[in-house]
């Protein structure tokens, strides 16, 4: 077999196949064994250079957007970014298709914002004409929200067929990108949105501590005064930032140390079109070789995203996952559980500091372990198959 290109994980841990935090490399380790006094111009030139090369993501040249970091996990920028963009008087419409869409909703009904879900189930993309019909019947809805990759199937979501509709009908799109955000294209020159978000331990390949709301400079300006929190408040943060080069509160200065590093890196391997490009890679060698140990996916072709895929669990009743889950991470590989309601599955992620020879090294080791525990068959039941023709149409 030939050998990754990439370094081993640090110390003998199990390769992270999950969506966040996931495996980092060595270098992005290395550039925490520093402190940084959050004041200091070094540090501030940090976040300059963030934002800045963040902002390169993004194909803005006239220069209309901004990005603005924002301390904690991914679930506090995205409730960042609806309490403050979202004015008392707005109305959204969630797009939902799993547990990151119903996230956005509950978030609605805590911050009291006024808004209507679009709920399509676990495994269906919301799809343009839906969108349009929504619209098209309540003009009062100023915004909408869409999740880019539902991590939790693993679905592209078709934002720009979304996108499209939404500035026709002349309202304002906001995009939760975090799991996709580097290795998916999102250029503001094809998909007008007013905001997005991810964080530092996506596909950015950074570690775990803050996210970050890339947003019309426009909509930072108008959103003043909308925050429900003082410390989830954008256009505080932006404004301060901007006016003292400071993150108002302490900033996690070793994870953005890290990302930095992880940032050369992204730009190294050739921006989002090369991350994209090996993560794409990873999913087509990972579902080839597990299609050909006898699962299935979950979702049809056309909607499996290079970032997580979804594999029903055989039917072969020597199948336990909690067996199968061990024996792989004793081999070095954690797998992430599923989330599917009529039948049992489980999650392979492609992100992270891994490549097509650790996908190979991987199903190999899946191979051996239905041997030891005995499955002769990774087929899945019946259910499950009737559960993805229902997709499908
Ligand atoms: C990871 C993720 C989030 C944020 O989750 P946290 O656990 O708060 O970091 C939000 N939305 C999507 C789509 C995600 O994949």
């Amino acid at each position: 077999m030939s050998e990754s290109r990439l370094e081993k994980p640090h110390l003998g841990e199990p390769y992270l196949l999950t969506p966040g935090p996931l495996t980092t490399s060595f270098a992005v380790k290395q550039a925490m064994l520093r402190d940084w006094g959050s004041w200091d111009d070094d540090f501030r030139a940090m976040s300059v250079k963030l934002r800045q090369m963040l902002l390169k993501l993004t194909g803005d040249k006239e220069g209309i957007l901004d990005c603005v970091p924002m301390q904690g996990s991914g679930t506090f920028v995205v409730e960042a970014m609806l309490g403050s963009l979202l004015a008392k008087d707005s109305k959204t419409l969630v797009l939902s298709n799993g547990a990151y869409g119903a996230r956005i909703a509950k978030i609605l009904t805590i911050l009291n914002r006024n808004h209507t879900v679009i709920d399509k189930g676990d495994y269906l993309p919301p799809r343009g004409h839906e969108v349009a019909s929504a619209l098209e019947a309540d003009p009062t809805i100023t915004h909408v929200v869409v999740v880019h990759c539902e991590t939790s199937s693993g679905i592209l979501n078709p934002v720009k067929e979304i996108a499209d509709i939404v500035s026709e009908y002349g309202r304002k799109l906001l995009i939760d990108s975090m799991s996709a955000f580097g290795a998916v294209p999102l250029d503001v020159n094809e998909i007008d949105y007013e905001a997005i978000v991810s964080s530092a331990n996506k596909c950015i390949e950074g570690v775990p501590g803050f996210g970050f709301i890339i947003a019309k400079k426009k909509a930072l300006t108008a959103a003043k005064g909308n925050a429900h929190s003082l410390s989830l408040d954008v256009h505080d943060q932006w404004a301060v930032m901007n006016e003292t080069g400071q993150w108002r509160f302490t900033p996690p200065t070793h994870v953005v140390a890290a990302f930095l590093e992880a940032l050369r890196a992204h730009e190294q391997e050739g921006l989002v079109a090369g991350r994209g490009a090996r993560y794409a890679k990873n999913r087509d060698v990972l579902v080839e070789r597990m299609r050909a140990l006898g699962f299935e996916t979950l979702l049809d072709e056309q909607w499996l995203s290079p970032i997580i895929v979804t594999f029903f669990a055989p039917d072969d009743e020597a199948f336990k996952f909690d067996v199968f889950y061990h024996l792989l991470k004793e081999d070095g590989f954690i797998i992430y559980p599923g989330k599917l309601t009529v039948v049992d599955s489980f999650r392979i992620g492609c992100i992270g500091q891994i490549d097509e020879h650790v996908m190979i090294a991987l199903t190999g080791t899946i191979q051996k372990t239905l041997e030891t525990m005995g499955v002769k068959s990774a087929k899945p039941p019946l259910a499950a198959l009737k559960e993805r023709e229902k997709l499908i149409k």
